[in-house]
Formats: structure tokens, C-alpha cells, sequence
């Protein structure tokens, strides 16, 4: 497996190849759910890139930046063993050069959910792929239902911006009681983690409410609150009941709709979905 620390080696490294490329990009501290993006990818390409950094720019000034986990070595082992035939690892200064002020600003699809959350979230999140496309310039690139908000402000901007990548998105990888695999899952202590599961258990609820007929989006998002709000340690972003492609709120349910929601467990902010197709 070739790791390469700078654009020069990417670029020199990534001439020689002649076969289709698949990417997987990462915020490192890997599991199960990123270890599923390599798998696929190496099943449907010549190629596997993985890359690993931690953003900055998609953070915002009260986020987790400083605290992020990260664990290179650990993440390097389980790449080699998974058959990842390339890492990235680039230091902010290589990706952020002084001076950078270019950046690409997605529109409405990135307004609402996370977006409202997080603001200036996606235009970190789109410029940094952008830049990560043009570098490793894959035929297709990995992304997780995980992050369904993510997967769909980067299909607009491929779309828009004529980027020649395919976009494939895989489903969230879970632990054995539903908890969504996250690097940021490791914050979480043992009454936490518990406290925890109630995302996958509001998800739930809703999934049963509308395979049981229930159409209005409100009755559902009323539920999966009083759901959440009788966990202590839980405190609720955002629930959402919205169209799966346009992610404006639904006042009735149509499909395919996309059940989403960010909770904060104590201090870490954890956020999960379904798709109900
Ligand atoms: P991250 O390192 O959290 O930025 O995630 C990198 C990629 O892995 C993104 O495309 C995520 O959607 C995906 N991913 C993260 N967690 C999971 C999961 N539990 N199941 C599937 N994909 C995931």
C-alpha cells in the first residue's frame, strides 16, 4: 500500500495508473463503516484511494476540531489489511496553502438540516472534495448513507460543476443495537453510548408509524421527540421528516422520504438516518 504525505507524491504516483480509480475519503479513525466504502470500492475498480484528513474548514469555531480522534497508524494497519492500494494523508498547509481563497459554495441543498446546524459546514465539506477529486481523479467516489445530507450537496456539485465522477452512495454501517458506526462514538462514556441508541430507536419508531399508515410528518416528528426527550442524557438539533431529494419538510408523508436527526449525548453531537423508499 503506497501513503502519500504530499501533492507532488499523489501526483506522481497517480500518473502511472492506467486502470479506473475508486475514493474514499475519510476523516481518518476508521471503522467498520469506512472499512464497507474500501471493500465496495475495491470490488468495482482497479484501483482504491483512501484519503484521510481532518478538515478544518468544515468545522465550525465551537466544533471538535482540536479534539477529533485520530489514530494514523491504527488507521494505516486496517487499510493494508483491508487492500487499499493508496492513503492521502495531507497536512492542512499542503491542502490550505497561504493565500487559498477559492472555495465552492453549494446552494440549497445545503440550506437546511445539517447546513442550518452548521453553518459554512458543506462549503467546507464541498470545496475540500472538490480539491480531493481533482488531485486523485477517480472514476467513482464512496460515500455513506451516515451522511445523507453530505452525499447529496456532493451529487449537485458534481452535477453542477461537471465534475466526471460517479457517485455512490452505500448504507450506514450499525453496531449490534443499531448505534450508526462514528469516529465521534469514541466521546461517548458508558452511560452515554447507552443513551445513545435512542437516535436508532426514534428512527425506528418513525419507520413503524408510517409503514403503519401514519401520513402526517409532524404526528411522526412529535413521536420521535417524546421518544428522545424521555432520555436524560439526549438533547435534541433537529428531527426531520423530509422529501428524500429536494430535503424541504414534509407536511404529509410522500416517498421517498429521509428521516433525519442530529441529537447531542452529553457534549458530542451525533446524527443518523433512514431513507423510507
Ligand atoms: P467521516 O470520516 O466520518 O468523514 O466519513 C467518511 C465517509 O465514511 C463518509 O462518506 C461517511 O458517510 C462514511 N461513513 C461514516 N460512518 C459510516 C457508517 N456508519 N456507515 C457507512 N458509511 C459511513
Amino acid at each position: 500500500m503506497k501513503v502519500l504525505r504530499s501533492i507532488s507524491a499523489l501526483r506522481d504516483y497517480r500518473k502511472q495508473l492506467a486502470g479506473s480509480v475508486g475514493l474514499v475519503l475519510t476523516m481518518g479513525f476508521l471503522h467498520e463503516g469506512h472499512l464497507s466504502l474500501v471493500r465496495r470500492s475495491k470490488a468495482e475498480c482497479e484501483y482504491t484511494f483512501v484519503s484521510i484528513f481532518v478538515n478544518p474548514t468544515q468545522f465550525g469555531p465551537d466544533e471538535d476540531f482540536g479534539a477529533y480522534p485520530r489514530d494514523t497508524n491504527r488507521d494505516l494497519k486496517l487499510l493494508e489489511n483491508t487492500g487499499a492500494d493508496a492513503v492521502f494523508l495531507p497536512g492542512a498547509g499542503e491542502m490550505y496553502p497561504p493565500g487559498a481563497d477559492t472555495v465552492v459554495v453549494p446552494g440549497k441543498t445545503a440550506h437546511r438540516l445539517e447546513g442550518a446546524a452548521r453553518p459554512g459546514h458543506f462549503r467546507g465539506v464541498a470545496t475540500v472534495v472538490l480539491k480531493l477529486f481533482n488531485l486523485i481523479q477517480p472514476q467513482r467516489a464512496y460515500f455513506g448513507q451516515k451522511d445523507a445530507q453530505q452525499a447529496a450537496v456532493i451529487r449537485k456539485m458534481v452535477a453542477d460543476l461537471d465534475v466526471p465522477v460517479e457517485i455512490a452512495v452505500m448504507p450506514t454501517v450499525r453496531e449490534g443495537d443499531g448505534l450508526a458506526m462514528s469516529s465521534r462514538n469514541t466521546y461517548l462514556n458508558p452511560a452515554e453510548r447507552e443513551a445513545a441508541t435512542v437516535l436508532y430507536r426514534s428512527l425506528k419508531l418513525a419507520e413503524e408509524l408510517i409503514n403503519g399508515g401514519e401520513r402526517d410528518a409532524e404526528i411522526v416528528r412529535q413521536r420521535m421527540t417524546e421518544l428522545i426527550s424521555a432520555e436524560p442524557l439526549a438533547h435534541i438539533d433537529y428531527v426531520s421528516v423530509a422529501d428524500a431529494g429536494s430535503l424541504d419538510e414534509l407536511a404529509f408523508v410522500i416517498r421517498p422520504a429521509l428521516v433525519s436527526l442530529a441529537v447531542r449525548i452529553g457534549r458530542t453531537r451525533l446524527i443518523d438516518n433512514v431513507t423510507l423508499t
